[in-house]
């Protein structure tokens, strides 16, 4: 795509909200990136505008069948004000994925890229400095084409908005208390867990309200067939260091290919410590614990980075890792991860930008 980006100026800016209140998702910037999809002319009209309110029609698609898919990704400040992304191209592959399963038309991964660069340098002023924030940057696409039947959507929105956020967990990692899910499932083989649609997270919403109200922090999600192995934990995927070995549950369809799970994958493997990617059954992860083999437990995702799991509960059985304290493994995978990110330390693998 080798068309031009404009860009239209806000009138008016807004007040940065201060560095303590950032939050996750409250705040957006003063601008975003708009495109629009049609199927006689493509992707067109690539810009950036004041962030506004949007008009649709109420027959637009995305209403009445969903066609909604999303990404998000992160933008950086360095002590010496470098503004920098943690390999934003797996992003962008994976929204294409998202696309492909959605039957929505794939965008241009390097020009989706850089504008979301461009985005960024006018909005760089909207990169928090203090530790731990950063910009959330979110793409999404969703069907506007106004029609009620069911097929694809002949015409799509494409947006990327920004909001900076907070340190997911404040100064410290905090170990967390997960339920393991019997009765809902997240996604199915075959299904649209693998990618980011709307969807997926609505359909989450029920299991999740339901273990909050029993006192757990979030879900463990098992597989929607046998109801037998672990796939991810809320919306990141799930790492257990069993006996001095990781282990991740292998791609299997029906589990997101998170970013940060791969670099945890190649940091492991780096720092010579063994890790699989296999198939493991909760009642695995239990036996492994009454062993005295269960070391620690976390979840990874681009939000938290690590998120350390304090106790899980299955069945009406509770089991306590590593006396709820954050694991060593754990600490340093979160020290490594955002030290690349902030750029505080070495980048051995070029995953910044
Ligand atoms: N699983 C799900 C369901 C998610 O929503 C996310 C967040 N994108 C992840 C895993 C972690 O993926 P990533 O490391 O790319 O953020």
């Amino acid at each position: 795509m080798k068309q031009e980006i404009a860009f239209i100026q806000s009138e008016e800016l807004k007040v940065k909200p201060k560095a303590d209140s950032l939050g996750f998702g409250k705040y957006y910037s003063d601008y975003m990136f708009v495109m629009d999809y049609h199927s006689e002319k493509g992707w067109y009209e690539p810009r950036i505008t004041p962030y506004e309110q949007l008009i649709l029609d109420p027959a637009a698609m995305v209403f009445h069948y969903g066609q909604a898919i999303f990404e998000g990704l992160k933008a950086y400040k360095t002590a010496d004000g470098t503004i920098q992304l943690f390999r934003p191209e797996k992003n962008m592959k994976r929204f294409n994925e998202s696309c492909d399963r959605l039957c929505i038309p794939q965008i241009d991964e390097n020009f989706l890229l850089k504008a979301i660069k461009e985005l960024i340098l006018i909005e760089k002023d909207w990169i928090p400095e203090g530790d731990g924030t950063s910009l959330y940057i979110r793409p999404f696409i969703f069907a506007t084409e106004p029609y009620l039947g069911v097929r694809p959507s002949h015409q799509y929105k494409l947006l990327v908005i920004l909001s900076p956020v907070g340190a997911y967990y404040g100064d410290q990692l905090s170990p967390v208390k997960i339920y393991v899910e019997e009765q809902y499932v997240r996604a199915v083989i075959g299904g649209v867990g693998h990618v980011k649609t709307a969807g997926n997270y609505a359909a989450s919403m029920k299991a999740q309200e339901v273990a909050e109200a029993k006192g757990f922090a979030q879900i463990l999600w098992l597989d929607a067939k046998e109801n037998k192995y672990v796939e991810e934990v809320g919306s990141m995927n799930i790492f257990f260091k069993i006996k001095g070995e990781v282990v991740t549950p292998k791609l299997n369809g029906s589990i997101l290919s998170g970013v940060t799970r791969d670099s945890v994958i190649q940091l492991l493997k780096h720092w010579n410590i063994p890790v699989r990617e296999e198939k493991i059954s909760i009642e695995e992860v239990f036996a492994a614990h009454e062993r005295g083999d269960l070391e620690e437990v976390f979840g990874s995702g681009t939000a938290a980075v690590i998120s350390p799991v304090g106790e899980l509960n299955w069945n009406d059985r509770s089991i306590e890792i590593n006396h709820q304290k954050i694991g060593q493994l754990s600490q340093r995978v979160y020290d490594e991860i955002t030290g690349i990110q902030l750029g505080k330390k070495e980048d051995p693998f070029n995953w910044i930008i």
